[in-house]
């Protein structure tokens, strides 16, 4: 008996979110998404599944050029500094990518600016009249970097983006207190007629969303308040002076940044799949192939992955909901304080990893990550973990045949503490730990470390996805 033949899996989308290029990426940042998205992605493939993971860089927020302009740099240099110190980060952790969405490509620019314009001429999104606010003194229209209040939701401090507090949408629309972070002016209404996305108008798609994805506790209070709250109409795109330049209908306004992200999220994984895509259409139907779509994040960005761009795909014709979940993470510390910037209190991910063992880094960042509460780098642990594990990694060596039967003699005669007959069941374990419903890289570690201790675990999906080294001919048990 045979019964209907199964479709082949579709292909499971796994955003690394694009870094902002005001500043280079520091360990803290790779201990949440970066790091997690492309064990994530190594042990889903080392499965054998369709994985499509989405990396690249954001240029478009205006918080770029705010920094430029407190640095008093040429902006294109800042660009360049910075990215290039991303990059930079990415290749010395081993961060990998099967799509890379480049905010500088032309044809990346001209696929953003056209999805939208085709949004807008074929009714989809409407044209709205709508009352934004630019500075009274300076003119320029408060969004983002250039607008800061407090957050109306929970009191924090915020920009016009999102409030870290709560993790709630901010602009300066419904900030308290509004008022232009570049010269203090007072806001004064700005009129017009911008393409906006009535999000009410997708919330039973949303609910499909929000209802058939694996989301974490933080992300859960937060659609909670959405399932009870209005939701806005966001606006698409509007007159200001950084981000992608839109032609046609609406000549002289510039896509909002999540707009971009989002309209990315579809461009991205289209041409991926079909290369020849050019149309909205036709990128809509490379969806055909897509299983669905998990964001590695952080939780102050929930409103963007559980409604903004799960809308954008509704809007621009994915016919069903393609939620399949997010994993979040909490602030890393550093020896004790907030990673800061402006303090110099951070360890920059590029400069480390050019002294630094990159599969230490990585299992370490791993064993340590702030996914349960905040947790705190410190070098004197780091340097301790470095002793313990590198002569574990270097005794099972990196192949399974011969290197764990003449290891596992040593790790016994060296007072191994796992018994031989638990390492098989710590290995399944620390594989398991690496799906993306439920991922701990923190507990894979944990049970890695100890089958490294009985002299197994070369040749692992774990030891491969952790270290972020390539699995050789018939390894990946
Ligand atoms: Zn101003
Ligand atoms: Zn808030």
């Amino acid at each position: 008996m045979t019964g209907p033949a199964t479709p082949p899996p579709g292909v499971t989308v796994i955003v690394i979110p694009q870094p902002t290029v005001n500043g280079p990426l520091h360990i803290g940042h790779l201990s949440g998404p970066y790091l997690g998205a492309d064990i994530a992605a190594r042990a889903a493939r080392a499965r054998g599944e369709r994985v499509l993971a989405l990396a690249g860089v954001d240029v478009h927020p205006n918080y770029v050029l705010t920094k430029a302009e407190l640095l008093g740099m040429d902006v294109a240099e800042v660009v360049a500094k910075y990215r290039a110190q991303i990059m930079a980060a990415f290749q010395g952790a081993r961060i990998g990518w099967d799509a890379f969405l480049d905010p500088q490509d032309p044809a990346y620019q001209r696929a953003i600016a056209g999805m939208l314009r085709e949004l807008v001429e074929s009714g989809t999104v409407p044209m709205r009249e709508t009352t934004l606010h630019q500075c009274a003194d300076c003119e320029r229209t408060l969004h983002h970097s250039y607008v800061v209040g407090t957050c109306a939701g929970c009191g924090t401090g915020a920009n016009g983006t999102s409030c870290e507090g709560c993790g709630g949408l901010t602009s300066a629309q419904n900030l308290i207190d509004p008022s232009c972070a570049r010269c203090g002016g007072a806001p004064r209404p700005l009129v017009v007629t911008i393409p906006v996305l009535p999000l009410e108008d997708y919330r039973p798609r949303l609910v499909t969303e929000w209802l058939q994805a694996e989301w974490p506790v933080q992300v859960r209070s937060i659609l909670h308040h959405y399932q009870r709250a209005p939701l806005p109409d966001y606006p698409l795109a509007y007159p200001t002076n950084w981000g992608i330049e839109c032609d046609g209908p609406l000549a002289g306004m510039r896509v909002d940044f999540p707009t971009e992200l989002g309209l990315s999220y579809l461009y991205g994984p289209a041409t991926a799949l079909r290369p020849e895509a050019r149309t909205l259409a036709e990128r809509v139907a490379a969806w055909e192939d897509v299983e669905g779509v998990w964001h590695f994040n952080g939780m102050d960005n929930t409103f963007y992955f559980t409604v903004l761009y799960p809308a954008i795909l509704a809007a621009a014709g994915v016919p069903t909901a393609k939620a399949l979940g997010a994993t979040v993470n909490e602030l890393y510390l550093l020896e004790g304080q907030k990673f800061s910037t402006s303090r110099n209190h951070a360890v920059w991910a590029d400069e480390f990893l050019e002294k630094e063992d990159p599969e230490l880094v990585r299992l370490y960042l791993s064993w340590d990550r702030p996914d349960r509460y905040e947790s705190d780098f410190t070098h004197e642990a780091y340097r301790a973990f470095c002793e313990w594990v590198r002569p574990l990694l270097d005794r099972v060596g990196s192949h399974p045949a011969g290197g764990d039967a003449a290891a596992g003699g040593d790790a016994a005669a060296s007072g191994a503490w796992l018994p031989d007959a638990l390492a098989p069941a710590e290995l399944e374990r620390a594989a398991q730990a690496l799906r993306l419903s439920g991922f701990d890289s923190a507990l894979a570690v944990r049970c890695l470390v100890a089958a490294l201790t009985a002299g197994t675990g070369a040749g692992s999906v774990a030891l491969a996805a952790l270290t972020g080294r390539s699995l050789s001919e018939g390894e990946g048990r």
